[in-house]
């Protein structure tokens, strides 16, 4: 069912809330060895669902999220819940207060029912990274679910909830989604705001929602995306109703097909796929024109550049002070730090701290830090051009199909370059969504679509008709 459809039937008394929240807590117990979860919030979505129930009763108007069971990314506040963002720092950091999201869908109704396992502090493309262990694919468990959102796309694919939020700062909403066969949106960079969503690299954060189908990510968008005076990032434009633009054509609308999506490393098998889905969006009349985007192919190391250098910078925070892990034996200040933080960050966010640094400090700022947003200005241009020609540019959204568990672990390089297609979006701000295709040998292929600055209403509309072309059947999930 819908969004709107659960809703409704929870309006009507046709679905009882409290079995409802119980279903889930039983599924999540039964699929535990997927490590979905970092913490279930079972009591307070029991008595957010009797709450719900009486207010129902009452005759009260209820919001447009009544019912819905949603998880979240551990790296939003969500108040009273514990926010580990998958670091041992912040394993014992409970939230004192909630996110600009959670609070709009508190207002909404919804029913948190936990928060999701993650990649630590969203640095890593398969969420094994985390502190809590790594999350496994519903689809098969030897694979990876993708990241660093792995644990919210594992949860929808594997129905723990109906819905849930990521984030995406270099395709963590994106892969993930493509990698369990679900559909991840990543707004345009400040359509929804990142307040109370603890930063990674603060001018490519965005939060997303990553659903069962378009129509539940247009519905969501429509309840998180707004102005926000708490977020000086966040755009002061008007939130349009999203979900107006599903169930119509993509008659005379332009992809565009650029070949350096189309290189570096793609799976001829994943090619293959795409191609007949570009036949296939001739056929109803879209038109599909070739475009050039040269400088794509700098777009990973300009990101790990200005990623790393924000992120070392973000999380300076986190010295043993003010939240989460302190060393208690130190004898001095400067060990304090020292010990707290080497002892409370994995491998992969102490590598990035230490590129980040690195590229940031003074004798190679010019090498780095001057010349990587350059590339990223260049990017942007490219793109800005590409749309004079088209309204939508269709991709792969990795180049490879999810691998095994373990297998990439060592080899930060390759891990990377799982990025090489979701990265050029964040470097320019610009919004996207992956919708799954097929499966090849159970695992599943996501196209992606990347639409112009805030034309996240062209972007729901071709993602839709897509859908309904494609007609996916998720694999009968069992992660038991
Ligand atoms: N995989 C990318 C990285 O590790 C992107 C992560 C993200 O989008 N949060 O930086």
């Amino acid at each position: 069912m819908k969004l709107s459809e659960i809703r409704n039937s929870c309006l009507k008394s046709e679905i009882n809330l409290r079995h409802r929240v119980e279903y889930f807590l039983s599924e999540i117990e039964a699929k535990k060895n997927l490590n979905i979860f970092i913490s279930v919030l079972g009591e307070q979505a029991l008595a957010q669902a009797d709450s719900l129930h009486k207010k129902i009763n009452s005759g009260k108007n209820v919001g447009k999220l009544a019912g819905i069971i949603v998880g979240v990314k551990d790296i939003l506040n969500l108040k009273g819940s514990r926010t580990t963002c998958g670091s041992g720092i912040l394993s014992n950091y409970k939230s004192v207060y909630d996110a600009t999201v959670i609070e709009k869908l508190r207002l909404e109704d919804a029913i948190f029912i936990g928060k999701l396992n993650m990649d630590e502090f969203s640095m890593g493309s398969s969420s094994e990274t985390s502190f809590f262990g790594p999350v496994k694919n519903p689809l098969n468990p030897h694979y990876v679910p993708g990241g660093s959102s792995g644990g919210s796309a594992a949860a929808v694919a594997a129905e723990l909830c109906d819905i849930s939020l990521g984030t995406d700062t270099g395709g963590s909403i994106r892969q993930p989604a493509s990698f369990t066969g679900v559909v991840g949106l990543k707004p345009t960079y400040g359509k929804v705001s990142r307040y109370g969503m603890i930063a990674f690299a603060s001018s490519f954060d965005q939060i997303g929602p990553l659903a069962r189908s378009v129509d539940d990510a247009a519905y969501m968008l429509e309840i998180i995306a707004g102005h926000d005076p708490k977020d000086s990032t966040s755009v002061n434009t008007p939130v349009d109703a999203y979900t107006k633009y599903l169930k119509r054509d993509i008659k005379k609308i332009r992809f565009g097909i650029a070949n350096e999506f189309f290189s570096q490393g793609l799976d001829p098998a994943i090619r293959e796929i795409i191609e007949n889905q570009i036949d296939e969006i001739r056929k109803v009349g879209g038109i599909i024109k070739t475009i050039k985007l040269p400088s794509i192919k700098y777009a990973v190391a300009a990101y790990y550049i200005i990623a790393n250098a924000e992120a070392s910078s973000n999380l300076a925070r986190f010295d043993g002070v003010r939240f989460g892990l302190r060393d208690k034996e130190a004898g001095t200040l400067s060990e304090m730090y020292r010990i707290t933080r080497s002892g409370g960050f994995g491998e992969e966010v102490k590598r990035r701290i230490m590129l980040g640094t690195f590229a940031l400090s003074t004798g190679f700022y010019d090498a780095y830090n001057k010349k990587a947003p350059k590339v990223r200005n260049i990017i942007m241009q490219d793109f800005n051009n590409a749309f004079k020609d088209v309204d939508i540019i269709l991709s792969p959204t990795t180049p490879t199909l999810p691998f095994e568990l373990c297998k990439n672990t060592d080899e930060p390089l390759t891990m990377y370059l799982n990025d090489v297609y979701t990265v050029p979006a964040n470097l320019a701000g610009l919004c996207g969504i992956s919708i799954p295709v097929r499966n090849i040998d159970g695992l599943p292929v996501g196209m992606q679509m990347i639409a112009d600055y805030m034309r996240e209403d062209l972007l729901i509309q071709c993602a839709d008709v897509l859908e309904d072309i494609i007609n996916y059947k998720r694999n009968t999930v069992d992660g038991r």
